[in-house]
């Protein structure tokens, strides 16, 4: 019993591991543009509305090595018209 889930536990660390470093490389690769269908870590916050938007939805788009997370394609748009008074001109 104890060896099993032993066992287990380390099968489901080592393909972890195998995904995570599989995973950085895809992501760190030439793939850029779209967002959405990633592995999205957490709710963000749309930068021109303040509005929070949930994993797997809105729009995203990576200014400067960061990404950024809108509700809608109205906010995109928006962001795309003055990245730098979104990126980092806010308060906090
Ligand atoms: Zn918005």
């Amino acid at each position: 019993m104890h060896g099993l889930l032993s066992l287990l536990l380390f099968a489901a660390f080592f393909y972890f591991m195998m995904r995570f470093g599989c995973g950085a490389h895809m992501v760190h690769g030439s793939h850029g543009g779209h967002g959405g269908h990633g592995a999205p870590v957490g709710t963000a916050t749309d930068p021109v509305c303040g509005m929070e938007v949930p994993p797997g939805q809105g729009y995203a788009k990576v200014h400067e090595g960061r990404e950024y997370r809108f509700c809608s394609r109205e906010c995109l748009d928006r962001f795309e018209l003055e990245p730098k008074r979104y990126a980092k001109g806010g308060a906090r």
